[in-house]
């Protein structure tokens, strides 16, 4: 995508990993100068190496800019403002990100593409990704990207029948003033990330920035703070919730494994793998009530309004890796790779979605408040092991409560989960590593954990199937 909209004009970019190379290429290739920089010396090697032109921002005249565009990692205001933003404020250089460089293009060049925005706590990545799922399904030309996959200037550049399917963090909207999608899609407001945000008020207020500017707000109604977002929207509201009898009466909802209009059952994700537990069925009804307000909004014209094809996708979204992703089946064991849940709010839906019969590998790097606030599941547990830093812990919060081992590293939890769960007689035996914890201590990243986790256990099924 090029970007167009500061042709001949002399832009800041600062912070170069893939977004930041990105928007430098799109705006040199849309006739700007670009004056890139990164604190880094690894990340101005790479750019340079890429051909992108660097500039010493710290001893730079910035009242030669015209914009200072931001990569979303980089402080804005908390803990504290990064030298680049006091030096833009300074000089009265405008701040903005890669988005903000999409919705300009889109506006000066094709501003009927449709764009959905996603944003919330959680369920971003997986809302989007079903989003895009359901109208890829339909043969449509989407673009997925933001927060998740390609960074949004890699997408193709705007057109009239291209959909933009665009996963937004609070970093990214922040960063995003003229953010105006045809649908904005809020699942829920929980408080996370205080400290990049000061207070959860404006935290919620980023986030609420994201509907304010959309031409229909897709908003999950469950807690208070959506609902107050909600009851300020001027435009097409639509509300969805998991249950119907939120206060703000949903346009749909998921009731159980069918989601729902007033009208009856739209589509159904019984059985479907990718989609287990209650906070799927939220993600779910999101995705649905998206559609539904973007059919609406581009007045029927692609025919998106179909429920029998909405049922038909549901059944075939292939899923994210590393979010309750079911990676293998042995007799009546089931292995569940849920490393993304990296604090125990995210585990709390996995060990919600299984009665009985978890052998649950836990631990990593612990967060505050540990796993205690999930000891309402604990009968659940047939036995835990745990893994990383957080062993004692762990072990002092199960201790006379549930069954657990030290078993150090994952490999050795495998090994050990997958003999006991062998041995059950359940009907079903999930061995799931759900860590409740960052990963640093042993992993490079969640993904890398999710990753080892699925190598470890493919091993350990081929010894059992030699032996
Ligand atoms: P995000 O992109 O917002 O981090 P993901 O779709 O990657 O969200 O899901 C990450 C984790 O968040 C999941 O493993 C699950 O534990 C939890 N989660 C997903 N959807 C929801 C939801 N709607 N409400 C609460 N928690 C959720």
């Amino acid at each position: 995508m090029r970007v167009t909209t500061f042709k001949d004009k002399t832009v800041a970019v600062f912070g170069l990993g893939a977004s930041g190379n990105a928007t430098a290429k799109a705006l040199i290739e849309g006739g700007a100068r670009v004056a890139a920089w990164d604190d880094s010396e690894a990340g101005r090697a790479s750019a340079a190496a890429a051909g992108i032109p660097l500039v010493d921002l710290r001893i730079a005249d910035w009242s030669a800019l015209e914009a200072l565009v931001l990569a979303p990692g980089v402080p804005l205001t908390h803990p504290e403002p990064h030298w680049t933003v006091t030096k833009a404020r300074a000089a009265a250089v405008e701040i903005i990100g890669d988005v903000e460089l999409f919705f300009r293009e889109r506006r000066a060049t094709c501003p009927n593409a449709p764009v959905v925005a996603i944003t919330g706590t959680n369920g971003k990545s997986t809302t989007t990704a079903l989003i895009a799922h359901i109208l890829r399904e339909q043969g449509l030309d989407v673009q997925l990207g933001g927060n998740i996959g390609r960074a949004v200037l890699t997408l193709e550049p705007p057109a009239e029948n291209r959909f933009y399917v665009l996963e937004l963090s609070s970093f990214q909207i922040d960063l995003t003033p003229s953010l105006e999608p045809t649908v904005g899609v809020l699942l829920n407001v929980t408080p996370d990330h205080i400290d990049r945000h000061g207070t959860v008020e404006h935290y919620a207020s980023v986030k609420a920035h994201l509907v304010a500017g959309a031409e229909a707000a897709v908003i999950g109604v469950e807690d208070a703070m959506t609902r107050a977002i909600a009851g300020r929207v001027s435009g097409k509201l639509y509300p969805f919730a998991v249950d119907a009898n939120a206060s703000i009466a949903p346009k749909i909802f998921a009731s159980g494994t069918s989601i729902c209009s007033q009208d009856g059952a739209i589509a159904s994700i019984a059985g479907v793998r990718s989609l287990r537990g209650r906070h799927n069925a939220q993600n779910a009804a999101a995705a649905i009530t998206a559609i539904r307000a973007l059919d609406d909004v581009t007045a029927g014209s692609h025919s998106l309004w179909q429920p029998a094809r909405l049922d038909a996708a549901m059944k075939t979204f292939p899923g994210l890796p590393h979010r309750l992703e079911e990676i293998a089946s042995l007799g009546r064991m089931l292995f569940i790779n849920d490393s993304k849940a990296t604090n125990a709010d995210s585990t709390e839906k996995a060990l919600a979605t299984w009665d009985s019969g978890i052998y649950w590998i836990v631990g990593g790097k612990p967060k505050d408040g540990g796993i205690t606030t999930l000891e309402a599941y604990f009968p659940r547990l047939a036995k835990a092991y745990l893994i990383g830093e957080a062993a004692d812990e762990f072990a002092k919060t199960l201790s006379g409560k549930v069954a657990f081992e030290r078993s150090g590293t994952l490999e050795v939890a495998i090994a050990s989960a997958t003999k006991d769960a062998s041995m059950s007689d359940a009907p079903e035996a999930i061995v799931l590593l759900s860590p409740a914890c960052a990963s640093y201590d042993q992993f490079k990243n969640f993904e890398v954990r999710g990753d080892t986790f699925r190598h470890l256990v493919a091993a350990e099924i081929a010894a059992r199937a030699r032996s």
